[in-house]
């Protein structure tokens, strides 16, 4: 698929189910998910192995912690969704139902391109209902937590910049702005991966965290070097900050505003998130 659409504004759903299956980055467990077309707005989970409806997807749903954005689903967790999310917002589609099969989202190759290519597979149709209306910021927003800040600034389209900066060499301080349209998302985001650091393997391994991980589903930097290079673009970590930040504020939807992210976490979006979502004209669908 070639044609994605203009803007963020049609309503938009799959024209098939498409499946993905593989391991969670932090459960180290097979998990499979299936995408499938929904007539109604919004995106919806349900269960392979439960009988319950599909449940509709709410910011107050989500659980940011250190490593990944999870979604607290009535009794059910479900890990690393941001990847996905990414894909499924950063692509166009608007009305989605996502079936899935384990506790945890395949973390495949550590970005949103598998993701892309499994929704360029099928191709997207427009869907029948409006979609639900992004927030309408009309003056600015600002979180901070620790070094990290994040505003969000009205403007005409909905723009990104990114800014890190980190003590390592193979990283240090990178910039990225893009206007973010469907098109732009698939070209400049969705394949820039997931990265991590050598010194910290041991430790998050000792807490039980990333089990799943491994040198083909995420970079790894030790200092002044990549252990798994090539990188797909120069500034790949920096691209891969704004593809999480995508994946954070999907629920929320896109508004007509230029979001700036310094030092970024999961804790940072999902607070913008949070104040995207309180403004009141977004509070029901
Ligand atoms: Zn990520």
């Amino acid at each position: 698929m070639s044609n994605w659409p203009c803007n963020y504004e049609d309503s938009w759903t799959i024209s098939g189910v498409v499946s993905r299956k593989g391991i969670g980055l932090h459960t180290g467990e097979m998990a499979e998910v299936h995408l499938l077309p929904s007539r109604k707005a919004g995106l919806h989970v349900s269960w392979v192995d439960d009988i319950y409806p599909p449940v509709t997807l709410s910011p107050c749903q989500v659980r940011p912690s250190q490593l990944c954005t999870t979604l607290e689903i009535g009794q059910r967790r479900l890990l690393t969704v941001e990847h996905l999310l990414a894909a499924i917002a950063g692509c166009g589609i608007s009305h989605l139902e996502i079936q899935v099969l384990g506790n945890e989202i395949p973390l495949l190759d550590g970005s949103s391109q598998d993701w892309v290519n499994a929704i360029a597979e099928i191709g997207l149709t427009q869907a029948e209902t409006p979609r639900i209306k992004p927030p309408e910021v009309t003056q600015g927003l600002l979180c901070n937590r620790g070094e990290g800040v994040i505003t969000a600034t009205p403007s005409e389209r909905f723009s990104l910049i990114g800014v890190i900066d980190f003590p390592q060499k193979a990283i240090g301080r990178q910039i990225m702005k893009i206007e973010l349209t469907p098109d732009s998302f698939v070209k400049e985001i969705a394949p820039a991966r997931t990265f991590g650091f050598l010194d910290q393997v041991e430790e998050l391994r000792a807490a039980g965290l990333i089990k799943g991980g491994c040198l083909e589903n995420a970079l790894l930097c030790d200092g002044d070097q990549w252990l798994n290079p090539p990188l797909r673009f120069s500034n790949e970590p920096v691209r891969h900050k704004l593809l999480d930040l995508i994946g954070d504020l999907a629920l929320v939807g896109f508004p007509k505003a230029q979001v700036l992210v310094y030092r970024g976490s999961h804790g940072l979006h999902t607070d913008l998130a949070n104040a995207l979502f309180s403004i009141p004209s977004v509070s029901g669908p």
